[in-house]
């Protein structure tokens, strides 16, 4: 698909495969899914498979739970040589070279690409305007996340009136059917108490998405006050990224990003708050973190998501690509990836018929699989199937957004 991805009618139909995977527990073999005016009507049985048919699988269009699709299609440079701060830098001052033309151009790509491998809705992070104005035409399902930063907890400062400006006028706009808003405080070391409380009032009942415990310097600077990150930051909150926005009541069901380093104690601290934490397996590679602790989310109740993040920090945006890495990286089960790629993010769209699954009734965001290959036990068994989808990225045949195929 292009920078010209079009919608093609029509909007109600019916589809048929070898298999059809509703969601994560319930795969049908040999089923048809009917659907109109864009929703799930029935999961049925088949009739008559062409060969083609028989050889694809129906499946839920992916929720790509945290990108930046104003950061463009990539591909990255190489990690530069100064860590983390340094690719900051370098991503700031890149950005500062291309017009807004080119970052339209490339949110363009980027979406593109997301739609051609399966996804069909994104939660973004929303910078600049650059891509939620660029992609007003795009078929994909579009979250856009306003993001605010004015720098450090501290004290308001002469960037907190711009911020809060931007807020403002971002939870002003309205949801439809393939449009809405959020908020994205930056993230829980660079916002301002003043700046968090008024994201704090202005969220009422819309999408809050923060990067957290991205790197151990984020963590040791949020409780000590110290490390490398005290000469950018200044004086330091003492007390966890989640303790803070708790305290700014911004915790409840909000999306938390990365999570490598969280604080002692602080997983447990999260229970009961409906949080989801976004796991993105392509950026986590090309930063060469250490292995992500996906059992100690586990353990303590909390939801993982995947996400693409930027393509200034991953070589791929394709959500397939991420479900692989995923299995590769976390040692969880096809059906597990299939569901941090699908149910668990779209819990955190602001459209309570995405779902991430295709339930009588949920939008028909659809796309048709391929596999490589499709030994018989995975004709009879859904996750013996899920497994193989997860770990070989299949082609994927078509894409359709609210019953709509999209169309180059
Ligand atoms: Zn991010």
């Amino acid at each position: 698909m292009s920078s010209t991805d079009q919608v093609e009618d029509p909007y109600s139909g019916v589809l048929q495969a070898g298999a059809v995977v509703v969601c994560a527990s319930d795969v049908r073999f040999d089923a048809a899914v009917r659907f109109a005016d864009g929703r799930i009507e029935a999961i049925e049985p088949a009739d008559a498979l062409t060969s083609s048919e028989q050889q694809s699988v129906l499946a839920p269009g992916l929720v790509n739970a945290h990108a930046h699709l104003d950061l463009g299609a990539g591909p990255p440079s190489a990690p530069p040589a100064g860590g983390f701060l340094g690719w900051v830098a370098a991503v700031m001052s890149a950005r500062e070279e291309i017009t807004a033309a080119e970052v339209g151009a490339g949110a363009r790509l980027a979406a593109s690409r997301l739609l051609a491998t399966g996804t069909t809705t994104v939660l973004d992070i929303d910078a600049n305007d650059a891509a939620r104005e660029a992609l007003e035409a795009s078929p994909l399902r579009l979250v856009s996340m306003r993001e605010v930063i004015d720098g450090s907890p501290s004290t308001p400062n002469d960037r907190t009136d711009a911020a809060l400006g931007l807020a403002r006028e971002a939870v002003l706009r309205p949801t439809s059917e393939r449009r809405a808003p959020g908020l994205s405080p930056h993230g829980v070391h660079t916002v301002s108490d003043m700046l968090l409380a008024e994201l704090s009032r202005l969220a009422t009942g819309l999408p809050v998405v923060t990067h957290w415990a991205e790197t151990p310097e984020e963590t040791r600077w949020m409780l000590e006050g110290s490390g490398p990150f005290s000469a950018w930051l200044g004086p330091s909150p003492l007390i966890s990224g989640t303790e803070r926005l708790r305290r700014a009541e911004l915790l409840r069901g909000a999306l938390l990003v990365h999570g490598n380093c969280p604080a002692p104690g602080e997983l447990e601290a999260l229970a009961g708050y409906g949080v989801t934490v976004v796991h993105c397996p392509g950026s986590h590679r090309y930063f060469s973190r250490p292995a992500f602790r996906v059992q100690d989310f586990c353990s303590a109740g909390i939801p993982v998501a995947l996400g693409t993040d930027s393509a200034a920090s991953n070589e791929g945006l394709d959500m397939h690509r991420e479900m692989r890495l995923a299995r590769e990286t976390l040692g969880v089960s096809g059906a597990e990836a299939w569901r941090m790629a699908t149910e668990v993010g779209a819990r955190h769209a602001p459209w309570a018929h995405v779902t991430g699954q295709l339930g009588v009734g949920d939008a028909a965001d659809l796309q048709r699989l391929r596999p490589a290959a499709w030994p018989a036990e995975a004709r009879r068994d859904g996750e013996a199937l899920l497994d193989i989808l997860t770990a070989t990225e299949p082609a994927v045949e078509g894409v359709w957004v609210a019953g709509a195929r999209i169309e180059r």
